[in-house]
């Protein structure tokens, strides 16, 4: 469908945050606190209405009293996790935890969404790859580079650009991205990622619209323990099945010239890997996940969605989530320059639905 160089967040050779980018710039405004290592435990609500926040600064516990309205913005994992502990979730579970029910939601913490991403590799003729600017004695003099002038290789993204493409001709979109690198490299079970020792490229080859969900659940009470995560990847079968799909498709295309007249050797999955069932094997196997979580706060009017349309949630005054967790499905491509979306949406409805204060004296 089409392929082109990624668009990157970087600026003077650094990833740029949206803290950097909208909330550095305006840090003097009076208007505007921002307090560092302090963690917010839970919401307080008092008769249907988010009054404020108990925040732990240090091993202190404070409360906040909020005029007019809480916005949580913890992201995927966290946000359904905060509106748990402040009892609006699904009420048997947080009854069972011992929590108070302010409001039976229980669609908080479900439909998690994320992308799965299935690796491949090639060895490619030298000169094809980064990988021998990285190892060995060029790895320093890149580092050099970066740490002096923030440039070279250091101050790139590794995934330079992405194919779109659609696993079935039936289909009116693209379902597929393969992510295209420059570069090779291993995880390694103790955590390492390292370099291949001979000239590599790579692809991550991802299912844009899974069907599969998985889910976030309290598992404690204290706000301070985790709660637990179950992604369910590759659950629908048919996520396998398109993911293959997308495979056979790069294999495709690394065997076309003139990209494959660099091309020396398939090294991930290889050759040997052909039929269906050892691909998907392999996509379990070597994949990973691609952080893109979302969806556990999902936006709606039915039984199972979290907030309305305006960000609101159900049945509980004062209180919105503007993060990833209200997608109701996962973004057809990368999901931060969405959530900034939601964010920027978020502040002019805030602005445009403005309650009137509250005495929190
Ligand atoms: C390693 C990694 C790499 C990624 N790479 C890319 C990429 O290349 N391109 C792309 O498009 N997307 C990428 N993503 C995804 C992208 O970063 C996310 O989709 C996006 O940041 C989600 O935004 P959010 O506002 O929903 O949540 P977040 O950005 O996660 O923000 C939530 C914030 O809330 C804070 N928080 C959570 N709980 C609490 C609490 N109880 N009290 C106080 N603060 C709390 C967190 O510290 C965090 O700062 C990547 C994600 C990760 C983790």
């Amino acid at each position: 469908e089409g392929a082109d160089f990624h668009q990157h967040t970087i600026r003077d050779g650094r990833r740029e945050t949206s803290y950097t980018a909208f909330v550095k710039p305006v840090l003097h405004r009076r208007n505007l606190t921002v307090m560092r290592k302090t963690r917010v435990l839970r919401i307080l609500v008092e008769r249907g209405e988010a009054t404020g926040v108990e925040i732990l600064q240090g091993d202190r516990r404070h409360v906040i009293r909020a005029r007019r309205e809480i916005v949580v913005s913890a992201g995927s994992l966290n946000s359904p996790h905060l509106l748990m502990l402040s009892g609006i979730g699904e009420g048997r579970m947080l009854a069972a935890q011992g929590i108070a029910v302010a409001r039976d939601l229980p669609g908080v913490g479900r439909n998690l969404q994320d992308h799965w991403f299935g690796p491949m590799i090639w060895e490619v003729t030298r000169g094809s790859s980064y990988n021998d600017a990285l190892r060995g004695l060029g790895k320093y003099v890149e580092g050099v580079k970066y740490l002096l002038a923030r440039r070279g290789l250091l101050a790139l993204s590794v995934s330079a650009s992405a194919v779109f493409a659609r696993s079935s001709d039936a289909l009116a979109q693209p379902d597929l991205q393969m992510v295209l690198r420059p570069v090779s490299y291993t995880f390694h079970p103790k955590g390492a990622v390292m370099v291949d020792g001979f000239p590599g490229v790579s692809a991550g080859v991802v299912l844009l619209n899974p069907g599969s969900r998985g889910h976030v659940s309290l598992r404690s009470p204290d706000p301070l323990a985790a709660p637990a995560f179950q992604p369910n990847y590759l659950s629908d079968p048919d996520d396998g099945r398109r993911t293959v799909l997308g495979l056979r498709r790069m294999r495709e295309i690394m065997s076309r010239d003139p990209v494959a007249a660099r091309v020396v050797a398939e090294r991930l999955p290889g050759p040997a890997v052909q039929e269906d069932g050892a691909l998907l094997e392999h996509i379990r196997a070597h994949g990973n996940c691609g952080w893109h979580q979302v969806g556990t706060c999902r936006m709606g009017r039915d039984a199972l969605s979290v907030v309305d349309p305006r960000l609101r949630v159900h049945g509980i005054g004062r209180l919105r989530v503007a993060d990833g967790s209200v997608m109701p499905t996962i973004t057809s491509g990368n999901t931060n320059a969405p959530c900034i979306m939601i964010g920027e949406k978020a502040a002019d409805m805030i602005r445009q639905d403005a309650l009137p204060r509250r005495d929190t004296s």
